[in-house]
């Protein structure tokens, strides 16, 4: 591998990320990042397939509307169908009919936020799964090992990541594991048509962040991940810490901000530094009839829209949009009809990308800043990019 910190671009074997431009007015940058089933422009929202499946979306309407990379949870898959069984199968691409790019997460926040009876140790986590009860136990090289199996084209290190607000000795803790447990996994990675990735905690404790990912330099991997927030502070809290640490990390690197979220703590992420992003906010919220738009966020439920015969957003040109009308997509909802669902997750996956297109064209002209303060504005005065039900 030939790393250099200073650098802009990193290559090995199968992967490459190049920083082709940096914005001059913040510390965004568009990149392009090369893996072994295709180049991702970033920065990127990437939609969560949790169990393999991006809920009720065909891998080729993803791709219609911009999807380059998708997000799929080691946890999920783990408990089922298992990862020997997708190995058996061909792998994850092949048994999604996803031929892009692949992230597989740890699974770590999964066993913290679903599991039952999760009971952590220096060496790993012991849990019982959601599903059927059963005593099961994760640790760095069996996180690395079934990551293998699944076969993604980015796989995560195993870390602990700690609820917020954590004791000073809670995140301190976390932070050593997290370290103890990234060379673990370094030593588990055999796969090189894999790059595996390091995640940065230590909360909102700027001292602890730095002592984590020096240590994660120093081990060494081809991309580095922010984990850890999103999980209970103020967004104010997180945009503070993400500006004051993300151009630390190592510029000829990916950097991927885990789990974030809104429109608006995207493009503050970009501007810190940011170029990977995942959540399950567009289709979480699609499936509760809940759209984003440039125009304001819609709640399709209402009763207001039940003759509007405009469609969902007039901007966006994804299949819903081009050949519904809202009134329609409202009665699909209270009908409890599954094609409503579908229609708007389909069309906040679009809207999601086309906000990232925004964003990247914006850093090519160096008017990020630009974009941000309007985003800003327009935040304050009650526009979907900051508010979100759910
Ligand atoms: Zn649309």
């Amino acid at each position: 591998m030939i790393t250099a910190l200073t650098a802009r671009k990193y290559s090995d074997d199968l992967f490459e990320f190049d920083a082709i431009h940096n914005d001059r007015g913040t510390r965004a940058r568009i990149g392009r990042f090369a893996t072994p089933h295709g180049t991702i422009d970033t920065p990127v929202f990437m939609p969560v397939g949790t169990r393999g499946s991006v809920k009720g979306i065909l891998p080729e309407q993803l791709r219609q509307v911009g999807s380059s990379i998708i997000l799929a949870n080691t946890y999920h898959l783990a408990l089922r169908p298992g990862s020997q069984t997708v190995r058996d199968l061909g792998g994850l691409h092949r048994f999604m009919s996803w031929d892009g790019p692949i992230l597989t997460d740890s699974g770590g926040f999964q066993i913290f936020s679903l599991a039952t009876l999760n009971a952590i140790d220096d060496d790993g986590v012991s849990f019982k799964s959601h599903i059927d009860g059963a005593l099961m136990r994760l640790d760095p090289a069996s996180a690395v090992a079934i990551q293998q199996e699944l076969g993604a084209d980015i796989i995560m290190a195993f870390d602990q990541c700690p609820a917020l607000p954590a004791t000073p000795d809670a995140l301190s803790l976390a932070v050593e594991r997290t370290i103890r447990w990234a060379a673990e996994c370094k030593s588990a990675w055999t796969s090189s048509a894999q790059a595996l990735f390091g995640i940065v905690q230590g909360g909102l404790d700027l001292d602890l962040r730095r002592r984590c990912l020096d240590a994660l330099v120093h081990i060494g991997f081809p991309g580095y991940a922010i984990g850890g927030l999103s999980v209970g502070e103020s967004t104010g809290d997180m945009a503070t810490c993400l500006n004051a640490f993300a151009h630390l990390m190592p510029s000829d690197r990916p950097r991927y901000l885990m789990g974030v979220g809104r429109p608006l703590d995207i493009i503050r992420a970009v501007a810190a530094g940011v170029d990977m992003f995942d959540c399950v906010m567009p289709t979480r919220n699609g499936r509760n009839s809940f759209a984003f738009t440039d125009a304001g966020f819609v709640r399709l439920r209402n009763a207001r829209y039940r003759l509007d015969e405009r469609p969902l957003d007039e901007t966006c040109d994804c299949p819903c949009c081009k050949q519904f009308t809202r009134a329609y997509l409202r009665h699909l909802f209270l009908a409890d009809e599954m094609l409503g669902p579908i229609l708007v997750s389909l069309h906040n996956i679009a809207y999601y990308h086309r906000w990232m297109r925004r964003i990247r064209d914006a850093i090519r002209q160096d008017a990020l800043a630009d974009m941000l303060r309007e985003a800003e504005n327009s935040a304050a005065a009650g526009s979907p990019l900051s508010e979100a039900p759910e």
